[in-house]
């Protein structure tokens, strides 16, 4: 038996970009003084990494390439680089346990609050043994590691607040296994990051069934008690709205792809907010094959990724701490009325959107406040939160 549905009407549909009103912070004024990422520099640390035959974690150009990411990022007087010797447990795809390095660069601030951006600079050619063949792995993840040293570059010029990490993972092709002891030094060092952003395959804006977009980058994100990965994912969307009109985050509600995983997650698991860009068609014939080479990719697309990015990292780098105890008064009025606790000399935002929508509606700066009423908007159909200047906002219960 077949079902007749009714046509939908056709509906104006809102775009969250009208109503926004008015902007959330000045992010003009954090992206005026930077430089913009340059296609150039994108593909020529693309060509320096796919140089190497491959960058599979067992062979033995493991380290040399993670020296020359590491010689590259050095010439940045801000940045300190540090080459991570950690040991890949034996596993799927490690006989035994070996020996290996990833590449760590950190710009200090004067916070000792940490914004994590990566990619993985392991490669791998799953049809030859590891230390054999051809994994020049352009796409899958040069393209990452290349946009995380451009916003390296263009962040290293200016001081920030918060203390910014530009990571080069490895180790990822065989079980995220870099991330993993990147993630469990940071619990045992107790790190305070407040973000981590992972660019994995985000280099090519068309796959080999004619579907293309070069206007738009997934975000994965997932929900969990531990950590608060979906709220950022929100903030990175908003962000992106509000900084390239012409470029969008398409949010994706899940940890990652069927039968995928990404640097992120190790992240996530250890309860730190973290989410994945990845573009939107990708070519699943190309990835950890010898076809993943430089030609097939978008340099222009990949500069849109990159502009995305920066425009992220740059904002999280101002934000100061967390609101606490962010609450909705629950008495029966059409208005909604929202505590927190706050911070001395930080300036707040109160965000709200419908129960069924997906993005913020509306993003309204508050300054240094512990409670804001929101006029005419009912709590009984909209959710609410605060969030410091800059920072990812926290849920209001
Ligand atoms: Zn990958």
């Amino acid at each position: 038996m077949t079902i007749d549905l009714i046509p939908c009407r056709k509906v104006q549909i809102v775009r969250p970009k009208q109503i926004c009103q008015p902007k959330p912070v000045n992010l003009k004024a954090i992206l005026a003084p930077l430089d913009i990422p340059n296609p150039k520099h994108l593909r020529q640390t693309v060509e320096l990494l796919t140089a190497f035959p491959t960058r599979n974690s067992l062979s033995p150009n493991l380290r040399p390439a993670c020296e020359a990411l590491k010689a590259q990022l050095h010439q940045h007087n801000a940045l300190q680089v540090e080459l991570m010797d950690y040991t890949l447990p034996q596993g799927r795809r490690i006989p035994e346990p070996t020996p290996c390095t990833q590449v760590i660069a950190t710009l200090p601030g004067t916070r000792p609050n940490r914004i994590l951006i990566g990619g993985h600079l392991d490669s791998l050619n799953l049809s030859v043994k590891p230390e054999e063949g051809p994994a020049p792995g352009a796409n899958d993840d040069a393209s990452g590691v290349a946009v995380t040293a451009e916003i390296a570059r263009i962040l290293a010029a200016k001081s920030h607040p918060n203390t910014l990490q530009f990571i080069a993972f490895t180790g990822e092709e065989q079980g995220l296994l870099g991330a993993t002891a990147l993630a469990a030094r940071a619990k045992s060092e107790n790190w305070i990051i407040d973000a981590m952003l992972n660019n994995d395959t985000v280099g090519s804006s068309s796959n080999l069934s004619g579907q293309k977009d070069d206007q738009s980058i997934r975000i994965f994100s997932e929900e969990a008690e531990t950590h608060n990965s979906r709220e950022l994912a929100r903030f990175v969307e908003l962000i992106i709205r509000e900084t390239q009109p012409e470029f969008r985050a398409k949010l994706v509600f899940r940890r990652d792809r069927f039968g995928r995983g990404g640097d992120h997650t190790p992240f996530a698991s250890a309860g730190f907010n973290a989410v994945r860009f990845i573009e939107v068609h990708e070519e699943f014939a190309h990835q950890h094959t010898p076809d993943d080479t430089i030609d097939k990719m978008d340099f222009d697309y990949l500069a849109r990724v990159a502009a995305a990015n920066l425009a992220v990292m740059a904002t999280l780098a101002q934000a100061g701490d967390s609101p606490q105890e962010v609450q909705i008064k629950r008495d029966q009025t059409h208005d909604t009325t929202i505590t927190w606790k706050a911070t001395p000399g930080i300036k707040y935002v109160v965000y709200h959107r419908e129960t069924t929508s997906p993005v913020w509606q509306s993003a309204v700066p508050v300054g240094e406040a512990d409670s804001h009423t929101v006029k005419l908007v009912n709590k009984d159909d909209h959710i609410f939160a605060v969030g410091a200047e800059y920072g990812v906002p926290l849920e209001a219960q």
